[in-house]
């Protein structure tokens, strides 16, 4: 089978909050669609990973949806009921974007690999190989679930489950169920499934609470702290997870039902439930694992370079460029990892690479 070839001059991989706003920005800077630049996704349809979160995320549960430059996305709900899945409003809102901004989303398109030859990388995929003179890699989180190692997890006999894999609180009806993390996921899912489950909550550090809205003042903090272990070329942290977890009325009907009392993480994994370094065990038919998700940057392995301790040492305005490969810019990682870091972000890529590259 001989792959489609593509031969353009920047490469945007992933049509998430943080690709599109790049599309726009490249469009906005004169760069044509489809021609100057090509963007694809791995998934089927528009909505980045939106179209994946689970039915009972909806928009009154979410943190806040910022809107894509040029677009409101209030102006596109079919209804102001807030109980509406984010996994098909957002979803639309993509779709109807991309339209009307006359961006074409090349998809399904996986990329494997990239690499470079000759001055240009090349990106690869099953179906069609392009190269290109520069990258905007706009991957997002949710295709790199993260589970932390514990001894005896394979000899568990119950069930073990990520965030990713959870659907509705009703499968877990009449069994018991280790929730772990303490981040806004686990405090959400530990809500629904306590109401038809019997739950323990253990968490690594003692979840932190804060009273009152979360304000621009806290997000910037937030954002700041991330960024400034990107510079230093070391792991991002995620943005939520700095930002404190709200005290929102479910949470305090949580505390009511006494299912908020957080236990310190077990020290081993047991054949049929967790054991603690006290030696006092549990009996479990599920571990819902709500401990994050990790950039999805393996298929720029051959391309990426690593900094001693693994991370990537990032440079330019917002932190989005790859300061030992500044034709990478990685738009939605580390401090841009939200819907509004992801939009000034692909703002922030587009400009930037298209000066490094010199193009226009
Ligand atoms: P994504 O939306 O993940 O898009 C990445 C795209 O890249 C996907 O379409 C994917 O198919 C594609 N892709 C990945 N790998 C490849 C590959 N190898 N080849 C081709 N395509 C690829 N942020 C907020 O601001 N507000 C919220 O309320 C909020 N709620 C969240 C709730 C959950 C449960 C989670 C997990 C995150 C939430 N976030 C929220 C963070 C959210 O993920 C970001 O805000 C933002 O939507 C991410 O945008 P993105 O474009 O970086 O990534």
């Amino acid at each position: 089978i001989t792959r489609i070839r593509y031969k353009t001059n920047i490469v945007v991989i992933g049509a998430g909050q943080a690709g599109l706003s790049a599309a726009y920005h490249l469009k906005k800077n004169g760069l044509e669609t489809g021609k100057d630049f090509i963007i694809l996704d791995e998934a089927p349809r528009p909505g980045g990973a939106w179209q994946y979160r689970w039915p009972s995320l909806t928009l009154s549960t979410v943190n806040r949806i910022h809107d894509l430059p040029g677009m409101t996305f209030n102006d596109t709900l079919a209804t102001t009921d807030t109980a509406v899945r984010a996994s098909v409003a957002v979803p639309h809102y993509y779709d109807l974007y991309e339209k009307k901004m006359g961006i074409r989303v090349y998809r399904p398109l996986k990329v494997e690999k990239v690499y470079f030859h000759d001055e240009r990388f090349y990106i690869d995929s099953p179906t069609a190989l392009f190269s290109s003179l520069g990258i905007i890699n706009a991957t997002g989180t949710w295709e790199n679930p993260y589970i932390p190692e514990y001894p005896g997890a394979r000899l568990f006999e119950g069930v073990q489950l990520h965030t990713k894999d959870f659907k509705t609180a009703d499968v877990f009806k009449g069994k018991h169920v280790v929730v772990v993390g303490a981040g806004i996921s686990a405090i959400q899912l530990l809500d629904q499934i306590s109401k038809v489950a019997t739950t323990t909550w253990v968490t690594r550090r003692p979840p932190e609470f804060r009273e009152g809205p979360f304000d621009d003042v806290a997000g910037h903090r937030a954002v700041a702290q991330v960024e400034a272990r990107v510079r230093k070329g070391l792991a991002p942290l995620s943005v939520v997870s700095v930002t404190g977890l709200p005290l929102s009325p479910e949470v305090m009907d949580m505390k009511k039902r006494g299912v908020l009392n957080p236990r310190p993480m077990f020290s081993e994994i047991t054949r049929d439930g967790v054991k603690w370094a006290d030696g006092s065990e549990e009996k479990a038919d599920v571990i819902l694992w709500n401990t994050g998700f990790k950039s999805a940057l393996d298929h720029l392995k051959p391309v990426l370079p690593r900094e001693e301790g693994g991370g990537i040492l990032m440079a330019g305005r917002l932190a989005t460029m790859v300061a030992k490969e500044p034709r990478i810019h990685l738009a939605g990682y580390g401090p841009s990892a939200s819907t509004i870091g992801a939009n000034r972000a692909g703002a922030a890529a587009a400009r930037e690479l298209i000066h490094t590259l010199g193009i226009k």
